[in-house]
């Protein structure tokens, strides 16, 4: 190893050695890093001048843990577990100074240490299960000898990341040190005793606990495979062999590593760290945000203001009148309670986020607002007013946004005399609870709003992702082809239970049929009913929907919809539905045909994923891995599956285009293979390898 480009190096203070790392930003365990550790180790406990050894990552930090980029490459040796042992075996104290993120390896290093000392900003945990993978370089072995194994269970099951102060409550730091945590570590090392967590022995547990431990973990892994295994392995550890544990651990890690599921996890991942990348961004700086406003206070106003609040911001709730505007207020109040009754909130804080929201009529508060989100009625008329009237109360520099989930941005920018300051802010229901905010660029957004409006969705802890203008931008606009494809499936054949089924078996947690019930059929139905007069002909239309709502049937809240819903609220296929359907085929001339599981699972996953590749050529999406985040954040799409473009790559793009022709069979214009998928599949190219402007 070279030693002038090491990203680990030695200082010496004393008898005391430190290990220091700098391989910014996060000191991440890359293969350079595993083998500096290594070299520094060797030389350190042979050095007969070194007492005691501080592994240190600088201030703000240890290791935030492995480099999950070297994940999809090749083995590159060393390997972690030959780091942990070499630190295990030193006969010399190792004490860890964990100044920021100790996670997953850089977790298992610091408990292969002899203490562990942080400072006021650590963060300790191992947190492999989010990634599809378990520990392992011995975090699965040591953490239940020292904790226990419900402990362990639950801390590696639910890949939970405890702040200093929780880490010390139960022992998996052994101090918290004010002010300089390495200085500290220096000076307490000499005097630390040798304590292997390898030749420790698990303590007795309680097996219920235990078994509840499990229980919890495997609820909250919605299905990650995973977290059996961690459970599993972590378990074996009480049977005392460490070494056999050991084995049993980088078996489970190895087999993991290379699973569909880790990998769609890392896709994810990744892709999170993508979308904030935009083009035309550079040296735009978001605009102050302080206060803001937003009009029309009902489900998803009421549900953003919450989120603004808890994001710490002042906010006017602006309505028609005095009466919406307490019955606006009396929304965010029944979304605080709700957490408060779940124990998610004190009463004290509800209060202190309640009081910066403030319900008024009166359109003068909005001229000091930094940032104004408008969620008023879906209507291209409604919304014009509102932004021409804002347009003259709102203070130069304010950002107008919109929550319109599919009108022309730039029609209503047009209304205001500063298109430049309008963008789209699309939250979903509920605004206050789910993940997914797309960011509209309409053609005159300025890149500093556009900036501010990202900036926003970080400070609300959204996954934010940037669209282009069309009609429903990225995920309404693939939404409704993948409505309109299970409505396909089932007039010509599939009983709307079967295409719910086929989707909850793949890994939804929801059906399409049961969401639109929960969502109400008459949002979807005006909406058909305003498009009619310029829809395609030529497109295949299903009118089985219209006549369900003709029959008052709106889903769940008047008890019916695509299914029955008896007083509790527990669906049930119905045959007034199936006869609907059956006169709907009639009436076609259509001879209904079996689908199965896979047939619906595989239609459904290529017409998302040709829209996708339509809005990837038009630049709507910057990215296929924005469309993935759109779909595993906003539509409930299986997180283990990486995204509807990520599983169309696994599924084989020839595949694919063969499934999309099919459908185009079905669905007649609308349905064309997309032209980006075409030239793909004659490349034997994938989504997630195309970007912008490289293609012929
Ligand atoms: P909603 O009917 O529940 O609420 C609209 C509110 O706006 C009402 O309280 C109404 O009094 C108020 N309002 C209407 N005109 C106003 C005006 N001129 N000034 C002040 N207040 C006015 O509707 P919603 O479901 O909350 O939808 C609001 C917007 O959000 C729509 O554009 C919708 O497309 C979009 N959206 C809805 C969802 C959803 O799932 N419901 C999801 C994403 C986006």
């Amino acid at each position: 190893m070279d030693a002038v480009t090491s990203p680990v190096r030695i200082e010496r203070h004393g008898g005391v050695a430190v290990v220091a790392l700098d391989h910014p930003p996060v000191n991440a365990l890359s293969r350079a890093v595993r083998q500096g550790l290594l070299d520094a180790f060797a030389a350190l406990c042979a050095d007969p001048s070194v007492i005691a050894i501080v592994i240190s990552g600088g201030p703000g930090r240890f290791i935030a843990g492995a480099d999950i980029r070297e994940m999809n490459l090749p083995p590159d040796a060393p390997f972690l577990p030959e780091v942990v042992a070499a630190i295990d075996a030193c006969a010399k104290p190792v004490v860890a100074a964990i100044a920021g993120a100790a996670l997953g390896g850089g977790c298992e290093i610091a408990l292969a240490c002899d203490a562990r000392l942080a400072g006021p900003k650590a963060l300790v945990g191992l947190t492999e299960t989010r990634l599809g993978i378990i520990p392992g370089a011995g975090g699965t072995q040591r953490l239940p000898r020292l904790l226990g194994t419900a402990q362990a269970i639950s801390l590696i099951g639910e890949g939970r990341v405890l702040k200093a102060e929780e880490a010390r409550a139960i022992g998996l730091v052994d101090a918290v040190v004010e002010g300089d945590v390495l200085a500290a570590a220096i000076d307490r090392a000499p005097a630390i005793a040798k304590r292997r967590l390898s030749a420790a022995a698990v303590p007795a547990g309680d097996a219920a606990a235990e078994d509840a431990a499990a229980a919890r973990a495997r609820k909250a892994a919605k299905g990650v495979p995973a977290v059996a295994e961690a459970i599993h392995v972590i378990r074996a550890a009480g049977e005392g062999d460490f070494a056999a544990g050991l084995a049993a651990e980088r078996a489970a890690f190895l087999a993991l590593r290379e699973s569909a599921e880790a990998k769609a996890l890392r896709h994810l991942f990744f892709a999170e760290r993508e979308a904030g990348k935009v083009p035309g961004l550079q040296g735009a700086v978001a605009r102050p945000l302080a206060r803001v406003a937003v009009i029309g206070a009902g489900t998803m106003g009421a549900g953003i203001a919450v989120a603004m609040a808890d994001a710490g911001l002042e906010v006017a709730l602006v309505e028609r009148d005095a009466d919406a505007a307490q019955a606006g207020i009396a929304r965010v109040r029944d979304l605080y309670g709700r957490q408060v009754k779940g124990g998610r909130l004190s009463e004290a804080q509800m209060a202190e986020k309640l009081a910066r929201v403030a319900p008024t009529a009166d359109w003068a508060q909005l001229g000091s607002a930094d940032l104004v989100v408008e969620a008023a009625f879906e209507d291209m008329g409604v919304k014009t007013d509102i932004f021409r009237r804002l347009d003259a109360v709102a203070r130069p520099g304010a950002v107008l946004a919109t929550n319109t989930s599919y009108l022309d941005l730039d029609a209503i920018a047009a209304a205001t005399s500063r298109p430049q300051d309008v963008v789209g802010l699309h939250f979903f229901a509920p605004a206050n609870v789910m993940k997914l905010l797309e960011v509209v660029r309409a053609a005159r957004t300025a890149p500093d709003v556009l900036a501010t409006a990202l900036a926003l969705g970080r400070r609300m802890g959204k996954q934010a992702i940037v669209a282009g203008n069309c009609d429903g931008f990225i995920g309404n606009r693939i939404y409704a082809v993948y409505r309109r494809h299970a409505e396909y499936l089932v007039e010509d054949g599939a009983a709307p239970e079967e295409v719910d089924a086929a989707l909850e078996a793949y890994g939804f947690a929801m059906g399409i049929f049961s969401v639109s019930d929960m969502s109400g059929l008459d949002i979807a139905y005006a909406m058909r009913q305003r498009r009619a007069a310029t829809r395609d002909p030529n497109e295949r239309y299903v009118a089985i929907a219209d006549r369900l709502v003709e029959q008052g049937r709106l889903g769940r809240k008047t008890g019916a919809g695509w299914y029955a819903y008896d007083a509790a609220g527990t669906k049930s296929a119905d045959p007034v539905v199936a006869e609907i359907i059956a006169v709907a085929r009639t009436e076609k001339g259509i001879a209904p045909r079996a689908f199965s599981a896979p047939d619906i699972q595989r239609r459904l996953l290529a017409v998302m994923a040709n829209e996708g590749a339509k809005a990837l050529a038009e630049g709507i999406a910057l990215r296929a891995s924005d469309i993935d985040l759109a779909f595993v954040n906003g539509y409930g799409f299986p997180r283990l599956k990486g995204g509807p473009m990520w599983a169309a790559d696994a599924m084989g793009l020839t595949e694919v285009l063969r499934e999309v022709e099919a459908a185009h069979q079905a669905g007649g214009a609308g349905s064309e293979p997309a032209p980006l998928l075409v030239e793909l599949v004659r490349k034997g190219c994938t989504f997630a390898g195309w970007r912008q402007g490289e293609e012929e």
